[in-house]
């Protein structure tokens, strides 16, 4: 019989992956093929082709970015940032494996260098060779690949950045300490007078609690904190939400200006994507 990796199961012929680190909630994709698994020193990786998404990375059986709705989350995560910051030269990408955050950042003339410090080098690997629509095949001189733990390379960085982007997984294994204040404490430090930095932090409606943390921990850290939110139609509730810590106040939205060539994001989405829904502005105590 043919061994299936982890996280795969065969009903009647059909192949399939099941999310179940939840326990009340199963998400499953019908899969084509497995095209990737390899068991790195730090996670389960693999990418699977699916009916409904393309190729997906998923980690330790966990959906991370499809080559369907990949773009959504790497185009929010990182226009949002790099359109509010006065002039980006300097950014860091803390996680991003998929490339597909440094991909959107290589579309601005006037960034200079891009680090990407991912933990694990077969998520990128993975990603190039398997998921060209979302890291697309990068090749771009500016992007250096630093395989290494970001909370450690943060550390002893000193105002050497403008933007940083934390694209992280879910708080556990590798990337939990990428949701603590002293993690936090370092992107501070490592940001410039002007510097801000964003992290996805997780979903509004299922991970309320870790949403609601990481925005006060943010807040405690960064003189001006704000949260926005994009739909991800295969995170677990479809709402994902983003925070982002700036060091100076952040322009009013219509000076914002947006000229990149995107699926997802425009002008006048990222200048509204901080419209909260009520919900989120009564729990986070906003006005
Ligand atoms: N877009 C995805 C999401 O929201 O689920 C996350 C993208 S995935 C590419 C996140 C990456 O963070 C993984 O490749 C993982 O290996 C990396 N990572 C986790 N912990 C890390 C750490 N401590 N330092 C650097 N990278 C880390």
């Amino acid at each position: 019989m043919v061994r299936l990796p982890k996280y795969i199961h065969n009903s009647q012929g059909t192949l399939w992956l099941t999310e179940d680190e939840r326990d009340n909630l199963k998400i499953s994709y019908r899969i084509k093929e497995v095209l990737f698994e390899e068991s790195s020193p730090f996670q389960h990786v693999m990418v699977l082709d699916s009916f409904d998404f393309g190729p997906m990375l998923v980690l330790d059986g966990v959906v991370q970015t499809t080559s369907k709705d990949g773009h959504i989350y790497n185009e929010m995560i990182t226009h949002v940032p790099l359109t509010f910051h006065p002039k980006p030269k300097d950014v860091l990408i803390i996680g991003g494996g998929d490339c597909g955050a440094a991909k959107e950042a290589a579309k601005y003339e006037g960034v200079e260098r891009i680090d990407l410090v991912e933990i694990d080098e077969a998520v990128v690997r993975a990603s190039k060779l398997y998921m060209p629509e979302v890291s697309g095949n990068l090749s771009d001189s500016r992007v250096k690949y630093h395989y290494a733990d970001g909370v450690d390379f943060a550390k002893k960085q000193s105002a050497a950045y403008d933007v940083i982007i934390v694209d992280s997984s879910d708080p556990v294994g590798p990337a939990q300490q990428l949701f603590e204040p002293a993690f936090y404490e370092s992107l501070h430090r490592a940001l410039r007078e002007d510097g801000l930095m964003v992290c996805q932090s997780q979903s509004p409606i299922f991970h309320g609690d870790v949403l609601e943390q990481t925005y006060r921990r943010i807040g405690n850290i960064f003189p001006y904190c704000r949260l926005y939110t994009a739909v991800v139609p295969t995170y677990p509730g479809g709402l994902w939400s983003f925070t982002i810590g700036s060091k100076r106040e952040l322009p009013a939205p219509e000076r914002i200006r947006f000229d990149k060539s995107a699926l997802y994001a425009n002008e006048e989405l990222i200048r509204r994507c901080f419209s909260l829904p009520a919900f989120l502005k009564e729990r986070l105590e906003l006005p």
